[in-house]
């Protein structure tokens, strides 16, 4: 995937180009579906698709169009080439799911407004799940969150691409304010010592776990190192 336009990214055919418009967390208002479909009918944008990480995918416009589909749009655009956190997806929690235990939604919305221009090794990929059952995707994303009774759970390092890895266990039972921190001490860890390009499951796989137990979590104030089980 290739990114010679701001914003858009080539195409397989060679010609034609795709926008990602930003929606945060998977969620949107009528105004922004309205002119995401005004855009579409007035440039015949052929493919609307729905993407994993909560997002909408315009597919099928001329390179000289992208700038006025941006300006007609008047959404932000989400990353999709740039090494950075390129999204947070969150499911509803106790926002209207009847297991929810914690507010996924809106702790994925504050996580991704606070960490999405953090300049990282790679793209990494956030997702925080309301209860144990995990519909964000927790253990296998770069950084997983998940809720119960007690508090947040947070992993590491987890991956869901052609090398498969489940997150690390990194904490549990924090408060949605530790669950925060502790995301910014391990995006901030990695972006000093990952390599260019390498994905937080590769970079686990590298340093290990023992290297996140001495270098992060033992200066996390909130963090009882006796309760992390081993790697
Ligand atoms: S993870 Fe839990 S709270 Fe979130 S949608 Fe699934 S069942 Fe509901």
């Amino acid at each position: 995937m290739t990114e010679d336009v701001p914003g858009a990214i080539l195409q397989r055919d060679g010609t034609s180009y795709a926008i990602v418009p930003r929606t945060p967390s998977g969620v949107v208002k009528p105004e922004e579906l309205e002119r995401i479909a005004h855009v579409a009918r007035k440039y015949r944008i052929p493919v609307i698709k729905m993407t994993s990480g909560q997002r909408m995918v315009l597919v099928g416009m001329k390179r000289e169009e992208i700038p006025a589909i941006w300006k007609d749009l008047g959404m932000t655009v989400g990353q999709a080439t740039a090494p950075c956190v390129h999204y947070v997806q969150a499911c509803p929690g106790t926002e209207t799911c009847k297991y929810g235990v914690q507010d996924s939604l809106g702790l994925g919305l504050e996580i991704e407004r606070m960490y999405l221009e953090l300049d990282l090794p790679a793209k990494v990929k956030i997702g925080v799940s309301g209860c144990p059952r995990c519909c964000g995707e927790s253990y296998v994303r770069d950084i997983g969150i998940f809720g119960s009774r007690k508090g947040w759970t947070l992993l590491f390092g987890g991956n869901s691409a052609g090398r498969p890895r489940i997150g690390n266990l990194v904490a549990r039972d924090l408060s949605r304010e530790d669950a925060i921190d502790l995301t910014r001490r391990l995006l901030e860890y990695y972006r000093d010592h990952g390599k260019p390009r390498e994905r937080t499951a590769r970079f686990m796989e590298r340093v290990g776990f023992e290297a996140i137990k001495s270098d992060v979590l033992r200066y996390a104030p909130y963090i009882r190192l006796d309760d992390i089980p081993p790697e």
